[in-house]
């Protein structure tokens, strides 16, 4: 599913609970560079679901930052869970290069 200005507002609660799958946090952060309307949007609900409660706390924030940083962070673990899933597929094609190994070992002994 592509992440358009229809949609965008939707995955904006799962994207801040860290929810959405790889391709979706991708294409959630390309259209999010990509639209001032969205990154707007991604302010104003930022600002309710973390503002309302930082209220209640009575904590000093600075929502605007501490967005930028979320934004950071989600570009971090998408990058970090891309390598790894590069990893995962090598480790793959390991195990297998070695059970076909044994295999051919096994069948000369
Ligand atoms: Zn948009």
């Amino acid at each position: 599913m592509a992440v358009n200005c229809k949609n965008f507002a939707n995955l904006i609660p799962d994207f801040l609970a860290d929810r959405l799958d790889n391709q979706e946090l991708s294409d959630f952060l390309a259209h999010l560079d990509a639209c001032s309307l969205c990154r707007e949007e991604l302010s104003t609900q930022y600002l309710l679901y973390e503002g309302l409660e930082r209220l209640e706390t009575g904590g000093p924030f600075d929502l605007e930052k501490e967005l930028e940083e979320v934004k950071r962070t989600a570009r971090r673990r998408l990058i970090l869970r891309q390598r790894l899933r590069s990893i995962a597929a090598a480790l793959e094609i390991v195990t297998t290069a070695l059970a076909i190994v044994t295999v051919y070992v096994l069948a000369a002994m």
